[in-house]
């Protein structure tokens, strides 16, 4: 059978989580529609809340949904519930490991659950592909943080799933680790796996991702090409620090709007691609304006969902 156009298509993906106790009814999914190719590398982008666990958990079969359709690499989830969840794997935020099994005698217990023959099962190729090749009869309390998580992703890939999905592979993870994770990522997509993952960084999407969707409370607010999306964030903001405090805006400078900040600092937000940061420079001095200190910012998701929400821009 040839693969699939999509690897996952939900179609207008509803969910209600009843009201409990002392907690009101809630929405977490308004309506979600989404083509997410085969191949790709698909970043679902949101704050904390936006239904991006609720949506994750609906395909790994954790949380039944309220309304709507999905299907999993061809498969609708209703009509076949086994076969759709065999084709993705699926990796959640808890590192669950139990501490008393070595990491290859975890693999071969999740190959059981799934029913890899003894024959098809790749445990120690799993391991090394993950850099965990020397610790393969460790005791499973016996390794770092960082490699509990590389274990995480080893258990999701023994049923050898053609999709794999990431819910929030770095969250709380320092740096150098991080970057890790993005090496492993991008090695089991150059091998063919189609990858899904949720993030609350822009950073980290924009990094890893060839198309990204933003959620928000619930839904889509855009879903396109990384280098389309961050072709509409080609600005920055100049972050001037006076020696003198500033009183009011120089006209030099008022064609671009700064903005004078509380702490007395003055933020110029203007386009790259139309204005070089050295100009700039020139018209605060200009302005007779001392530096003292001076930074520049990116957008951040937080630029992202005001420049996707606002009409001048979007
Ligand atoms: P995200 O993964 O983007 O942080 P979630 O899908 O976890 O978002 O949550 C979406 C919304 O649904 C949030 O408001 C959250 O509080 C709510 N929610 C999540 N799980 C449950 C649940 N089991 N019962 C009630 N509300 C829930």
């Amino acid at each position: 059978m040839p693969d699939p156009k999509y690897a996952i298509e939900v179609r207008d993906l509803r969910k209600t989580y009843a009201a409990t106790g002392k907690m009101q009814e809630k929405q977490a999914l308004k309506g979600i529609s989404l083509q997410i190719p085969t191949g790709s590398i698909f970043g679902l982008l949101g704050p904390n809340g936006a239904g991006k666990s609720t949506f994750i958990n609906i395909l790994a079969g954790l949380v039944k949904k309220t309304s709507g359709t999905a299907e999993i690499w061809g498969l609708d989830i209703d009509a076949h519930p086994r076969q759709s969840r065999a084709a993705i794997g699926v990796v959640n935020q808890e590192v669950v490991a139990d501490p008393f099994f070595t990491p290859f005698e975890m693999l071969e217990l999740m190959a059981g659950f799934y029913g890899v023959p003894k024959a098809e099962r790749r445990s120690v190729e799993i391991l090394t592909a993950l850099g965990l090749a020397d610790k393969k009869d460790a005791y499973v309390r016996q390794l770092s943080g960082g490699m509990k998580r590389r274990l995480m992703v080893a258990k999701a890939l023994v049923h050898n799933p053609p999709v794999l999905i990431l819910d929030e592979p770095t969250a709380g993870v320092d740096v150098e680790l991080r970057r890790l994770m993005w090496d492993y990522v991008r090695e089991l997509h150059a091998n063919g796996t189609t990858v899904i993952l949720t993030t609350h960084y822009l950073e980290e999407a924009e990094e890893l991702c060839d198309t990204i969707a933003i959620v928000n409370h619930g839904e889509i607010i855009a879903c396109e090409p990384t280098s389309k999306l961050l072709s509409r964030l080609d600005y920055k903001t100049l972050i001037i620090t006076p020696r003198e405090p500033i009183t009011a805006i120089p006209a030099e400078l008022a064609m671009h709007e700064p903005k004078l900040r509380p702490d007395g600092t003055l933020a110029i937000t203007f386009k790259t691609a139309e204005t070089g940061i050295g100009r700039l420079l020139e018209k605060v001095r200009a302005a007779g304006i001392s530096i003292a200190d001076l930074s520049t910012k990116s957008p951040d998701l937080e630029d992202v969902f005001i420049a996707l929400t606002s009409d001048k821009v979007a």
